[in-house]
């Protein structure tokens, strides 16, 4: 791990109260590395061969998903994808597009959508994700089979 990386996420979890931990520092290095969300068995194929076991993975990644830096970006095949949530603004994840031909999930950074309108009283909008599907720009323009 580069000294810079290590500087960054000890300041990460110092900044939330978290402990510093092997399976931490390690975990959160993957997700400062990939720039699209992972579900749990990606993050821990990419922690091989030193991967902590998947209770030990879980639990992290819900510790960070309460501190606030670690958001479930979207379901896909019953997991759940985490990402950092620099990218996303306080009550807003960034939306996602999903290609419905190659299946690639695409980060929509820097485009916002306006926050839902007209909620009944009472409801309170901790955060809206929103996921967008149809044609990525490599499958647009190519024909169907
Ligand atoms: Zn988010
Ligand atoms: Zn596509
Ligand atoms: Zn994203």
């Amino acid at each position: 791990m580069k000294t810079e990386t290590k500087l960054r996420i000890e300041n990460l979890l110092r900044s939330v109260n978290l402990r510093r931990t092997g399976s931490r520092m390690a975990i959160l290095d993957v997700l400062l590395h990939t720039h699209k969300p992972l579900s749990q068995d990606e993050i821990a194929a990419k922690l091989a061969p030193a991967i902590p076991n998947k209770v030990t993975i879980y639990r992290t990644l819900e510790s960070f998903c309460k501190a606030g830096f670690v958001h479930k970006a979207f379901m896909q095949k019953r997991a759940w994808h985490f990402e950092l949530a620099d990218k996303c603004t306080e009550n807003q994840c960034h939306p996602h597009f999903t290609c419905k031909k190659c299946g690639v999930i695409s980060c929509l950074v820097g485009l916002s959508v306006s926050i839902v309108k007209g909620l009944k009283k009472g409801f309170v909008i901790h955060r809206q994700r929103v996921q967008l599907e149809g044609l990525c720009p490599r499958c647009v323009g190519k024909k169907g089979r």
